[in-house]
């Protein structure tokens, strides 16, 4: 199926405006063509700087200082190997051929997190019920923080503004060790039951990948270092990942000028795109190097509106997408969200927790 067809796919004939926007903002074959050797230069760059600043912190012996220099370099190659490879690669988009996304989807269990589970979770329960309540795992924190309106609050809750930035950096770890065990054990994520019946197999698969992590991450480096250097390290390195992949993702969806329907709401078909627009939204670059530092870390995931319509796109060519689609939106009437910057994002988020976190009046 092309990028077209894809489109095509979701959008109906009911909503033929909104469909015809996006439709006429798409990418040509070359353009994708050309946005995947993008894609495949920047992945290199990212493995070489994984290879190198692993090399720096874990094996070689040298100062501390340029050890927290490599801990930074693995921090943000890390993070770019999550938003850049691992995201793409899972949604299919990552290559035109099926095998290549299969192995490049293994970075999700190089990270710490079953490929296999995340595909269902982002692709299947994200991706196709984007902010309702009971089906979006992206915003099921509970009791941990209500995001939600139909969530329960608890007194707690209060404070979510103030504490969730912190937790944030733990829920990786969380699952590395704990959720998606537990998701396997209980046969469901959240609310919702796994596909089918987990074959024996595919439980291997899944302990084979969080072998392979801790064997690179905590393993090999006890083999060149004390074990407390190689505790502090992983929980700090763990920690900054786990927060800038939480933090990049939630400021798309779970803001205060983001919609979140109740579970009744349409979202298949021609209602798909409509359920896009008013449950994502894009963050705009302004400052030429820090905002071009942001899109690079962020894989594209400052362009949620455009990733959530087509993600079999690869995301190098989303800034492209949504200059297009933005400006025939701002011609047709039509409302696009978007922040006006990082900094918008990370308010519009914050106040979001504090409305969530108010006792709501029935409580
Ligand atoms: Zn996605």
């Amino acid at each position: 199926m092309t990028i077209t067809e894809h489109a095509e796919a979701f959008s109906g004939s009911s909503a033929p405006t909104l469909a015809a926007l996006w439709n006429a903002a798409l990418p040509s074959e070359t353009e994708i063509r050309r946005g995947r050797r993008r894609l495949h230069a920047k992945a290199t760059g990212i493995v070489l700087t994984i290879a190198g600043s692993y090399w720096a912190l874990v094996i070689a012996d040298l100062p501390l200082w340029i050890r927290v220099l490599a801990a930074g370099g693995l921090v943000a190659s890390l993070v770019a190997t999550g938003t850049g490879i691992m995201h793409d690669a899972n949604h299919g988009s990552f290559s035109s051929r099926r095998w290549i996304n299969r192995i490049a989807s293994c970075s999700a269990d190089f990270l710490g997190a079953s490929s296999w589970l995340w595909r269902f979770k982002h692709n299947r329960l994200h991706h196709g019920n984007t902010n309702v309540d009971g089906f979006d795992s992206d915003i099921a924190q509970e009791p941990f923080a209500r995001l939600a309106p139909g969530q329960e609050w608890k007194p707690w809750h209060r404070w979510q503004h103030v504490y969730l930035w912190f937790l944030y950096g733990f829920f990786a770890i969380k699952n590395v060790i704990f959720g998606d065990v537990r998701n396997l054990v209980e046969g469901r994520i959240g609310k919702q039951p796994l596909p089918g019946r987990t074959k024996r197999s595919t439980v291997a698969r899944i302990l084979a990948g969080k072998v392979f992590h801790i064997a690179w991450a905590v393993v090999v480096p006890l083999i060149f270092n004390p074990w407390w250097k190689v505790a502090l390290f992983y929980v700090c390195c763990s920690w900054l990942v786990g927060f800038a992949l939480a933090v990049v993702f939630q400021l798309a969806h779970c803001v205060d000028i983001a919609g979140f329907p109740n579970i009744n709401a349409e979202r298949r078909g021609e209602d798909f795109l409509q359920h896009q627009l008013l449950t994502t939204v894009d963050i705009a670059s302004p400052m030429p190097v820090l905002g071009h530092a942001f899109r690079w870390m962020a894989g594209g995931l400052d362009h949620q509106i455009e990733h959530h319509m087509a993600p079999r796109l690869p995301h190098t060519v989303y800034p492209m997408v949504a200059r297009r689609f933005h400006a025939l939106c701002h011609d047709a009437g039509v409302t696009v969200r978007r922040h006006t910057g990082v900094w918008a994002a990370l308010r519009s988020h914050t106040r979001w927790l504090m409305d969530m976190g108010r006792r709501p009046l029935a409580a």
